[in-house]
């Protein structure tokens, strides 16, 4: 860079806060003063320079411009006292003035950033005074309403709030159990770590906190489902864009706007802005134990079963059905469902990586978790509540599909989940997953609570206990007689 030459040490490049000082002159003459530490902008990338005074021996030196050269000069008003070199003199900049530059910049930033996403135009000139500016663009000609378009398009951003990031400083979080070995492979020369202690809410809030007092230009998520649940809430709580880097396929949370985590009385699903961009990582994935792999498979063709489950909310109750999201998970779903491989092959996962993600686009489409979350996940949720450990989110996800499946008599379906889930090697009944009928009905009947609200194919039946045992016990005799 043409100024590590000089020799000010620019004190404004640190601290755009700055306005008082203290220096020593090296040079001094009419044309310009050098001091070994200034403040001064002198001037650069469309802003004007600074003014100011410098104080010494109880006079002042006006300085009303800058010259780069050599040296970063500063120039006095005509006929200002000069300090001679040597002299210690107190700087200060003219607070008023740089504070509407810095806006009216930052205004021009929000201003061409915007005519570009809208109208595609880039910036051909332009020139800055303290709050007034212009801005020529490379439209062949001005487009009907242009400019109340503009003006409420830079108003909605400067609503926005949007941080104004100096270094294109990005942060890392890792978990506990991988945390290390993903450190170790990464070149985080703009970098910083952050290690996430567990998937809770506390977690997610404590990261949230930290990237948003640090300009953080966009946070990466590297890890397991935990990671890139607290990833997700804290960007969202900061403002800033996450990448999600998935290590293993277990859910379909990778992509999604929700993040599942953990509080005191158990798991909560809090909506949040999606990732920007999605990198999964196949060889970790399958470095990882083979039932997260698996796990995966049933979180995503438990799609069917949820958007079977929207499509009786929309006869039932009215609800409105997205189309578009209902084509994503239902596609995501049936790629999984065909395709003949196995966890052990590349194809396989990369079909399954790519359904993972679509399930999560499926839900920002549709604004809810609906195209992936009916019944299925009500009963997995009352399981998690009722007993903990008896199974992972994707195994559950799988036989919560196939119990709501059998409630809705789709036998076609039911023998494709079936045969799929077993295909895999995945639990599909109560005994598959350590329960007893008893506590599997159990949490049968708790599962509409879990999520009030969400209409289901539990909440149409609204089965008793005893329906709930014999509907159970025909399930089990379904899946035994591959019916
Ligand atoms: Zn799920």
């Amino acid at each position: 860079m043409e100024d590590t030459q000089w020799r000010t040490h620019r004190l404004e490049l640190d601290d755009q806060s700055l306005r008082e000082w203290d220096a020593q002159v090296l040079a001094a003459d009419p044309d310009g003063i050098v001091l070994d530490r200034s403040a001064f902008y002198p001037g650069g990338g469309g802003q004007p320079p600074d003014h100011g005074v410098l104080l010494w021996g109880g006079v002042q030196t006006r300085i009303v411009d800058a010259r780069k050269g050599d040296d970063l000069y500063l120039i006095p008003a005509e006929g200002d006292p000069l300090p001679a070199p040597g002299t210690t003199v107190r700087g200060a900049l003219e607070d008023e003035r740089r504070t509407a530059l810095m806006r009216t910049h930052s205004g021009l930033h929000v201003l061409c950033g915007v005519v570009f996403r809208d109208f595609g135009a880039l910036v051909t000139g332009g020139n800055m005074e303290p709050l007034t500016a212009r801005m020529d663009f490379n439209l062949p000609e001005v487009p009907a309403g242009f400019r109340e378009a503009v003006e409420s398009a830079c108003n909605a951003e400067v609503l926005a709030d949007r941080r104004i990031a100096m270094e294109g400083r990005v942060a890392v979080a890792v978990g506990p159990g991988q945390g290390d070995s993903v450190v170790a492979e990464l070149d985080l020369a703009a970098g910083e770590v952050f290690r996430v202690e567990d998937g809770s809410v506390d977690a997610a809030i404590a990261l949230g906190k930290q990237l948003r007092a640090d300009s953080y230009e966009a946070v990466a998520g590297i890890g397991g489902g935990k990671i890139i649940d607290v990833t997700k809430f804290a960007a969202h709580m900061a403002g800033i864009p996450m990448v999600a880097v998935a290590t293993n396929l277990a859910h379909d949370g990778i992509a999604s706007p929700i993040s599942s985590l953990e509080h005191e009385s158990g798991k909560g699903s809090y909506g949040v802005v999606p990732p920007v961009a999605v990198v999964i990582d196949l060889d970790r994935v399958r470095a990882g134990p083979p039932r997260m792999v698996r796990a995966g498979i049933g979180d995503v063709v438990n799609n069917l079963s949820a958007i079977a489950d929207w499509e009786l909310a929309a006869a039932d109750r009215g609800e409105p059905v997205d189309g578009l999201a209902v084509t994503l998970a239902r596609t995501a779903a049936q790629a999984v469902l065909h395709q003949p491989g196995t966890v052990e092959d590349e194809e396989f996962l990369t079909v399954l990586a790519e359904s993972l993600i679509l399930s999560g686009i499926a839900m920002t489409v549709a604004g809810s978790s609906r195209p992936g979350s009916g019944g299925d996940h009500e009963i997995l949720h009352a399981i998690d509540q009722l007993f903990p450990g008896a199974g992972t989110h994707g195994e559950l996800a799988g036989v919560g599909a196939l119990f709501c499946t059998y409630l809705r008599a789709d036998r076609r379906l039911f023998g494709l989940l079936s045969a799929c889930l077993a295909r895999h090697g995945l639990p599909r009944t109560a005994a598959d997953i350590g329960l007893s009928q008893a506590e599997f009905g159990a949490a049968v009947r708790r599962a509409p609570a879990t999520r009030p609200g969400r209409y289901t194919i539990l909440e149409r039946l609204d089965l008793d206990e005893s329906a709930i045992a014999g509907q159970v016990a025909g399930f089990a005799a379904a899946v035994a007689s591959g019916a």
